[in-house]
């Protein structure tokens, strides 16, 4: 099966849902930045929220959601947009604890941290990026990005975001889900919901034992749902060259003559994808050229 998500309605349209697919984009992510467990579970988590919330979106609209806990890991980033494009990293992936927490589970909460907030940024095509923001309530991701769009955006709504690490460190199962309430949901419907919630199992167990992002949806809202769009989820980074020579002309003739003098050479790697852009000294005296 391949790495897709889907949006659906149900129960009259009272309820719109999400559900997803990572674990592809993840192993290629950790093999990338090489993540330990912890982190892996903490970064896969925000990524596969940030492929829903991406899926919210329309045409060339993008969004990056940023998870600062105050944790050991730093700060955690997920980019996506409507097409199912996503990239993401951690300020620190090497990180880990052996002591696994209350329910036997990667302690995430640990990693993460419990102070600090969640901000939301989307590029609209706006002249200014959209930007909301929560505070961390739990360090788990799910409850956050819970807590963010329910206040922030105003939007009851439940998200269960889960990743499994196999012994060897690499991604063994990745995915997630959003169910939001529309306005005016009967009181009878968001009671069955809150029942089903209650007892529904982990979304990375449903995604281990190979259940599709549809069977995901139906167990999750007990009910039949139409599927309204399906979008493949890849990883996908859009750094290049280019973006790199942009970056270094913008820190100014004072900054290239120091880096020319004193380096004579640059390498920039790429946060989200590892990727090293080399620049040597004739390179460097061609953007400062050009300034
Ligand atoms: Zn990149």
């Amino acid at each position: 099966m391949k790495d897709y998500l889907i949006r659906g309605m149900a129960y009259d349209g009272h309820v719109r849902a999400f559900a997803v697919r990572t674990t592809d984009t993840m192993r290629e992510i950790q093999k990338r930045l090489d993540t330990w467990p912890i982190v892996s579970a903490a970064l896969g988590r925000t990524v596969s929220a940030a492929a829903m919330m991406g899926a919210m979106l329309k045409g060339d609209e993008r969004l990056t959601v940023i998870v600062r806990g105050n944790g050991p890991v730093g700060q955690i980033v997920a980019d996506a947009n409507a097409r199912g494009e996503v990239r993401g990293y951690v300020h620190n992936p090497h990180v880990h604890y052996d002591e696994k927490n209350a329910q036997g589970k990667l302690d995430v909460r640990r990693v993460v941290g419990t102070e600090g907030s969640i901000i939301v940024t989307k590029d609209l095509g706006l002249k200014e990026p959209y930007q909301g923001t929560s505070p961390i309530v739990s360090g788990e991701i799910g409850e956050d990005i819970t807590y963010y769009l329910t206040v922030s955006e105003q939007v009851p709504s439940a998200v269960g975001v889960g990743v499994l690490v196999n012994p060897n460190n690499t991604i063994k199962a990745s995915g997630g889900f959003i169910i939001q309430l529309m306005p005016n949901t009967p009181e009878s419907i968001i009671e069955k919901l809150e029942q089903k919630l209650a007892v529904v199992r982990p979304v990375s167990t449903m995604i281990d034992e190979g259940m599709a992002p549809e069977e995901i949806l139906k167990e999750v809202l007990g009910a039949d749902f139409m599927v309204l769009n399906k979008i493949d989820i890849v990883f996908s980074c859009h750094c290049s060259l280019e973006r790199v020579q942009r970056a270094l002309i913008s820190l100014g003739k004072e900054e290239l003559d120091a880096m020319i003098n004193e380096q004579g050479e640059a390498e920039i790697t790429c946060h989200f994808c590892n990727e090293k852009y080399h620049l040597n000294k004739e390179d460097l005296e061609n953007l400062r050229a050009n300034l």
